[in-house]
């Protein structure tokens, strides 16, 4: 026999039981935020018998309220509190208040973003927040009937990318930036074969010359470049390595020597990427030039701005990102900078016919006359098929907090780094890779020998994080250990910086 509450519905009691059990779980989650320390420090041996189960899958059920009192036995005390200020390991976020009830209403009403009849207000949710996302970033969203009904093959005749923008732009919600970033290479191969190569990589699969494509990302750009490649058919081999300069941005003018010692040994570019805010350091390649050479090689500009993309929020220091439209696409994350729920990222497409690649008509999903008839199935600009309603957690977060909320969030974390790194420069016994350009800062404790130093700020992260529960993060760069300070959240104050610095040296 069924049990009596199953789903949601509305019977009365099915509801009760939903506020009953909603309830009780939010007073134990309140409960386990009863300090402010990031983590409680057990190390991997220890958490793992604590984690440890008889059987996942018991003959009876234990019912909800044991199944509970055994997370907060167990789980909830170990779970990572990305909201404490002595959390700045990594472009992981805690969530803003208001995006835990957005996942609650997504997670209730589960609406599947592959078709209308999935998800008939959610669809028209997320097309108008791609809209203004568009416009945000500095799109034009101008959708002609003509450019509507054009497809691929008006794409193709109007010559270069740069040239064919008149459609309108678009996007989608992704998994986050490593399907973001997939999204754009895969687009930029398929319009560089069937432009240049009148090739038809969908139908067909790779072209015979294959081998000789090329992407061009920095050094330090993020890995799912080389993922993606490889994703792509194309392999790492592919993805040629920009140096960078001081600053860790792209050298323009190495992109420049590698891309014409390309083109002159036969190979093929078809890509460049450039990163608008890199992982490690914040930093952010130059934009306007990058975009020059793309036009003048005819090659797809891509903009990872997975990071960066935060900072137009900030009246202050918007300027930084200027230039962003010059893209073809572009990545924007929501779970970093912008404090929502994972999973919460965007492509955006300058020129929406370059979807066209991504179109596949299934007789039980979304069938053409549907278009016509004004349905829209956005499993048609996806890689995904069934797909979460995360757009409600941009709409509810940018309606909540407005233009000026959002620019205070930004500009505090920025404004922390650039203190943190105006501190630690005065200091001797501290060595900072660069000046901060968001909210990353990338430094080390110098003790003269690199083996000592390297050792040294090793075991401080260690320290830092089983006994005193503060987690931050380390890079190398030229065999050197760096620890990093990623400072997304805009509750850490000056203060508590000062505190920090002043316990690493404590134990240099
Ligand atoms: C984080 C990051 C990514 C990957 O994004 P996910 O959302 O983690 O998939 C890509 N590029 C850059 C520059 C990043 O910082």
């Amino acid at each position: 026999m069924l049990p009596t509450s199953l789903l949601l519905t509305c019977h009365p009691q099915d509801q009760a039981e939903c506020r009953r059990i909603i309830q009780r779980t939010l007073d134990e989650i309140l409960r386990t935020f009863s300090n402010s320390k990031a983590y409680e420090g057990l190390i991997p041996q220890d958490l793992k018998k604590a984690i440890r189960l008889e059987t996942l899958l018991p003959d009876e059920g234990l019912g909800f309220d044991r199944v509970l009192a055994q997370m907060v036995d167990r789980i909830f005390p170990n779970l990572l509190r990305p909201s404490s200020c002595d959390y700045m390991a990594h472009l992981h976020s805690s969530v803003l208040l208001e995006s835990i009830a957005a996942e609650l209403i997504l997670t209730v009403f589960n609406q599947s973003m592959d078709s209308w009849d999935q998800s008939p207000a959610a669809t028209e949710v997320e097309l108008e927040v791609i809209r203004h996302l568009c416009a945000l970033y500095g799109y034009s969203t101008s959708e002609t009937d003509t450019a509507k009904c054009a497809g691929w093959d008006t794409a193709i005749t109007k010559g270069s990318v740069a040239d064919a923008v008149d459609a309108g732009a678009s996007g989608t919600f992704t998994s986050g930036g490593t399907q973001s970033n997939l999204m754009g290479l895969l687009l930029a191969r398929d319009w560089f074969c069937r432009e240049k190569l009148h090739h038809d990589v969908r139908q067909h699969g790779l072209p015979d010359n294959y081998r000789r494509f090329r992407i061009y990302a920095s050094e330090i750009s993020h890995f799912s470049m080389e993922k993606s490649a490889h994703l792509l058919g194309l392999g790492y081999d592919a993805v040629v390595k920009v140096p960078v300069d001081a600053c860790q941005k792209m050298d323009s003018q190495a992109l420049q020597r590698l891309m014409r010692a390309d083109i002159e040994a036969g190979n093929l570019p078809f890509c460049v990427v450039g990163t608008v805010g890199t992982t490690d350091y914040g930093s952010i390649d130059q934009i306007r030039e990058i975009s020059e050479l793309c036009q003048r090689y005819e090659v797809w500009f891509h903009a990872d701005a997975a990071y960066g993309s935060g900072v137009v929020m900030s009246s202050k220091y918007a300027s930084r990102v200027a230039g962003l439209a010059l893209a073809d696409s572009i990545t924007v994350d929501f779970h970093k900078m912008f404090m929502l729920p994972i999973s919460c990222g965007v492509f955006l497409l300058k020129d929406r016919r370059h979807f066209e690649s991504l179109v596949f008509h299934a007789n039980y999903l979304n069938r053409e006359e549907d278009e016509e008839e004004g349905y829209t199935n956005l499993v048609g600009t996806s890689l995904q098929t069934t797909r979460r309603f995360d757009a409600l957690k941009v709409w509810i977060s940018f309606q909540t907090r407005g233009k000026n909320g959002w620019s205070e969030l930004i500009t505090t974390s920025i404004d922390n780094a650039q203190y943190l790194y105006g501190q630690l420069s005065q200091l001797s016994d501290f060595e900072v890779v660069t000046r901060p350009e968001i909210s990353s800062v990338v430094f080390r404790l110098n003790l003269g020998d690199d083996a000592v130093s390297n050792q040294r700020n090793k075991q401080i992260r260690r320290i830092l994080l089983h006994q005193h529960g503060i987690v931050i993060g380390q890079t190398e760069r030229q065999g050197r250990v760096y620890l990093k300070f990623t400072l997304l959240n805009p509750l850490i104050t000056r203060e508590k910086l000062d505190g920090l610095i002043a316990l690493i040296e404590s134990l240099k």
